[in-house]
Formats: C-alpha cells, sequence, structure tokens
C-alpha cells in the first residue's frame, strides 16, 4: 500500500513505539505523525515534520505539574494538566490526564511557534518500581517479550513489589524454557526475589478505556512526580 499517494498517517490513541512507526511508515510509503490526546481531553499536541509535538495552544493550557499540583518549568518532568477553553458547557479546569511529561525549553525548528511537549512518557502507571525503589519505565520489561518469537502478544501485571503476573499469547504451547527465560527476565530488572507468574492466554483483554497497555504497575509511582528531567 505504498504507492497510494499517502501523504501522512497520523496515529494517536497508545504509545507509538520506534517499530511501529517505522513499520507504519513502510507499509503506507510515508511519515508518520504522532498525535497526542486523551478521550476527555480531546487532542493535545500534534507532532509537525520537524518531529515537534506541538501543543494546540489555541484552544488549551497545558501544565506539568508536581504530586502537590503546583507547576513545574520546562525541561521539568511531572503530571501534564489541561485546561480546555472550548468546552464551556462542561469546562475542564486543571484536569489531571494522569499521563507524564516535559514541556520543553527550547522552540521547535519548524518555526511554528506552538510549545512543544519535548517528552510523553506515558501514563504514570506504565512505571515499574523495583524491590530496591528504582523507578524505570515498562519499556525495561516490554523489551524481554518483545523480539522472543513465537509472542503474538503480552500484558505485564505488576501487582506488588513481591509479585508480577504476565500474561502471553503464544503460537505454541508454553515451554519450560520460555517460562524460565521470562522469569529470570523480570527478576533481573525488579528484584531476584520478585515472584513472577507466567500464564499463557487465549487473548489478552483491553483495558475499560478501550486502549491495550503492555504493562501495568499497581505500585504508586507517585514519588516520580517532580523529579528533574
Ligand atoms: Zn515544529
Amino acid at each position: 500500500m505504498d504507492d497510494l499517494g499517502i501523504k501522512v498517517a497520523f496515529v494517536t490513541s497508545e504509545r507509538l513505539y520506534d517499530a511501529q512507526r517505522e513499520l507504519i511508515a513502510q507499509v503506507f510509503g510515508c511519515p508518520v505523525a504522532n498525535g497526542y490526546g486523551g478521550r476527555d481531553a480531546g487532542f493535545i499536541a500534534h507532532q509537525c515534520p520537524q518531529g515537534g509535538m506541538h501543543i494546540t495552544a489555541e484552544d488549551i493550557i497545558v501544565e506539568i505539574v508536581d504530586a502537590h499540583g503546583q507547576p513545574l518549568p520546562a525541561g521539568a518532568t511531572g503530571e501534564i494538566v489541561v485546561t480546555h477553553m472550548a468546552t464551556g458547557d462542561f469546562p475542564f479546569i486543571r484536569y489531571r490526564t494522569g499521563d507524564v511529561g516535559t514541556l520543553s525549553a527550547k522552540a521547535c525548528a519548524c518555526g511554528r511557534g506552538l510549545p512543544v511537549l519535548q517528552d510523553i512518557q506515558g501514563r504514570s502507571t506504565d512505571f515499574l518500581v523495583a524491590a530496591d525503589g528504582t523507578v524505570m519505565h515498562g519499556l525495561a520489561l516490554i523489551y524481554i517479550l518483545r523480539d522472543l518469537p513465537g509472542v503474538k502478544a503480552f500484558k505485564i501485571v505488576q501487582e506488588s513489589l513481591a509479585l508480577t503476573a504476565v500474561q502471553v499469547v503464544l503460537e505454541t504451547p508454553l515451554t519450560a524454557a520460555l517460562r524460565s527465560h521470562i522469569e529470570h527476565g523480570v527478576r533481573a530488572r525488579l528484584g531476584a526475589a520478585v515472584t513472577v507468574q507466567v500464564a499463557q492466554v487465549d487473548a489478552i483483554a483491553a483495558e475499560a478505556s478501550g486502549k491495550f497497555r503492555y504493562v501495568v504497575s499497581k505500585v504508586d509511582a507517585a514519588r516520580l512526580y517532580g523529579g528533574a528531567p
């Protein structure tokens, strides 16, 4: 489908991983522009050809706040909070998105004056907390499973500091070797004493929001907010 004359593919809703961006660009023969928003808040930012995630500041105010709701300066990482100026019937005032991000202190090379979200790190629950207190992005565990042959889909749920559950959809029955590989990979990152439950399932259910998430942590990662970039 790379000869249809498509100029750009806009994607939104879930986190866009580099491998997905490359695949979409290859299949449709066009660049990929990421969009960021929420079902409640509407579109918040769109990517320009230079790669900057420009906030649609014509009708939305985006703030990055710390754990106490205090605004943080550009360059600092915290929760993304939005105030929508075009929702008169039901005003959204400093609405907490639950997403973690950073405002850029620099102007984008494309020349647009709209402010730029330098980084959207995903939902606060995308972060895992190791037994020793180290906070890491869910990607650290996604890498264990993503490239394994025969793995069609997976979901990792950190139930507590001591227990992480992994659901996998496989083309063939789960082998002891694969189970062991996943257990070792998770323990290497979260702690040697962590219990890892690996279960083969027929399908991964979507979240209540309708989105699919690869990693969910039920451990409070609120300590993240307000940290330095
Ligand atoms: Zn730009």
